[in-house]
C-alpha cells in the first residue's frame, strides 16, 4: 500500500515539473523582427512574446538585406464575402470549419490577420443555418482569433434596382428585430456590424435597437433623403457602406444619398479600393472630404478571389468570368459582380490615387476598422497589443506580403 502511494505521489510530481516546463517554455518563446516603422518608416525592433508585442524599440539601422522591408499592424477587412474557391453563402453541407480555415489561411497569405466573414441577403432559413455554423465554426483555435465576428449586409435593404446592387429582390425585407436576434444568437452574439438601408419602414427603430447592443450600424445598398440619413446617425448610425456603389445608375444631381453621407461628419465611410468599383477621382473626393480618420479600406471581396482567371458557375448556376486583370464580371453584360482585391492592393491604389502616405494608408485598412468594431487588441503596433504584424515591401504602389504573423505565430512567409 505504501509502495503504491510513493509511486502515485511521484508521478503526480513528474507530471507537475513537466506541466511547469512547458509553461517555461512557452512563456519565453519570443521572436524578434526588425524593419522599418510603418508610422515614420524608421528602423525599429520589435520583440514578440507569449503571442503579444513585448517590446518596441527604434534602432539604429537595418541589416543590409532587410532595408526596404516595411512592419505594420495586420490588415483588418470588414466585408469578405468569401475568398479563395470558398462562400459563406455555401448552401448545405458545404459551408464548414475547415472551409473557414481554408478562406483564412489563404487571406493570411495577403497580410489579412482580422476578417468578418460577411452574409448578404438571403433566405430566413439560411441565414441561421450559415450563422449557426460560422458562430460555431469562428471558435477553432487554428484561426487564431482571426475571425472575431461577422457582418450581415442586408437583408433589410432598399429593394430597388441599382440600390439593391447584387442582392437577390426575393430576399430583401423590412427589418424584423426577432428575427435578426435569431441569427445574432446562432452566431455566439459575434455579429459586429448590419448594413441597413435607413429609409424603409421599421428601420428607425432596428438602429436603436442595434446602437444599444453596441452592433454598429452601417447604412448600404439604400436611397436616403438627408432627413432620414441624418436621423439615422442620431439613431446610432456609425458608417457607410462601400460609398459610391450600390445606387441607382441615375440618380438626381441634388437629391440622392451621396451628398448627405459625404457632408455628414458623423458617418464614416468604407471604399472599395480595387481599381474598378470607384474612379480615382470619386476615391480622391471621399478621401479628401472624410480623411484617413474617417475612411475605411474594405475588400467586398467574393468566393471568386484569388481563383486562377477563368469562367466559374456560381451559386444560381450563371456564368462569372474572373479576368486576368483582377475583375469579377457577368461576361455577358460585363457587369462587376463582386471584387477580387484584398486590402494589400487597397492600400498601393489608395496611395497612388490619393498620394496619401503609408501611414495612412494603413491606418484606414488596420486601425480604423479595429477602433470602430472596438477590437483594442489589434489594429496598432503597441506593446501589450496582439502580434499581429506583416512585413512588406512597396515599389510602385504594389505592396508584396513577405510575412504574416498572427497571434505572435508566423502564419505566412513567401518562399524566396
Ligand atoms: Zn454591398
Amino acid at each position: 500500500m505504501k509502495t503504491t502511494h510513493f509511486l502515485l505521489i511521484r508521478k503526480c510530481i513528474l507530471a507537475a515539473f513537466m506541466a511547469l516546463s512547458v509553461m517555461y517554455n512557452l512563456s519565453f518563446a519570443q521572436e524578434k523582427i526588425v524593419g522599418l516603422f510603418y508610422l515614420d518608416e524608421k528602423p525599429v525592433s520589435i520583440v514578440i512574446k507569449d503571442g503579444k508585442i513585448a517590446e518596441v524599440n527604434k534602432i539604429a539601422q537595418l541589416p543590409a538585406s532587410g532595408r526596404n522591408i516595411y512592419i505594420a499592424p495586420g490588415l483588418i477587412d470588414n466585408q469578405v464575402n468569401g475568398f479563395n474557391g470558398v462562400s459563406f453563402a455555401f448552401g448545405e453541407g458545404e459551408l464548414s470549419e475547415e472551409a473557414l480555415i481554408k478562406a483564412t489561411r489563404a487571406l493570411w497569405e495577403r497580410g489579412v490577420t482580422t476578417y468578418l466573414p460577411t452574409l448578404t441577403s438571403n433566405s430566413h432559413q439560411l441565414l441561421l443555418r450559415n450563422f449557426t455554423i460560422l458562430g460555431e465554426a469562428s471558435k477553432n483555435e487554428s484561426l487564431l482569433g482571426s475571425v472575431p465576428g461577422f457582418h450581415l449586409e442586408g437583408p433589410y435593404i432598399s429593394p430597388v434596382d441599382g440600390f439593391r446592387g447584387a442582392h437577390s429582390a426575393n430576399y430583401i425585407r423590412k427589418p424584423d428585430w426577432n428575427e435578426f436576434m435569431e441569427y445574432y444568437i446562432a452566431s455566439g452574439e459575434k455579429i459586429l456590424t448590419v448594413t441597413v438601408a435607413p429609409e424603409i419602414e421599421g428601420a428607425m427603430e432596428f438602429i436603436k435597437r442595434c446602437n444599444e447592443l453596441g452592433i454598429v450600424v452601417a447604412l448600404g445598398h439604400h436611397n436616403g433623403s438627408t432627413e432620414v440619413i441624418n436621423r439615422a446617425v442620431v439613431a446610432g448610425a456609425r458608417i457607410s457602406t462601400h460609398l459610391g456603389n450600390a445606387m441607382s445608375n441615375t440618380i438626381n444631381r441634388h437629391v440622392n444619398p451621396l451628398w448627405p453621407q459625404l457632408s455628414n461628419d458623423e458617418l464614416m465611410i468604407s471604399i472599395i479600393c480595387d481599381g474598378f468599383h470607384l474612379l480615382p477621382e470619386q476615391i480622391r473626393t471621399f478621401y479628401k472630404v472624410k480623411g484617413p480618420g474617417k475612411t475605411i479600406i474594405t475588400s467586398d471581396v467574393t468566393m471568386y478571389a484569388n481563383l486562377t482567371p477563368g469562367i466559374y458557375k456560381n451559386i444560381d448556376g450563371e456564368d462569372i468570368e474572373l479576368t486576368t486583370d483582377g475583375k469579377i464580371q457577368y461576361p455577358a453584360q460585363k457587369v462587376l459582380a463582386g471584387s477580387a482585391s484584398t486590402l494589400d492592393k487597397g492600400i498601393g491604389h489608395i496611395m497612388k490615387v490619393t498620394g496619401c502616405s503609408l501611414a495612412d494608408a494603413i491606418r484606414m485598412a488596420s486601425t480604423n476598422p479595429a477602433r470602430l468594431y472596438n477590437l483594442d487588441d489589434r489594429g496598432i503596433v503597441e506593446v501589450g497589443k496582439r502580434a499581429d504584424l506583416i512585413l512588406f515591401t512597396v515599389e510602385n504602389f504594389r505592396i508584396k506580403i513577405l510575412k504574416t504573423i498572427v497571434n505572435g505565430q508566423v502564419v505566412y512567409q513567401l518562399s524566396e
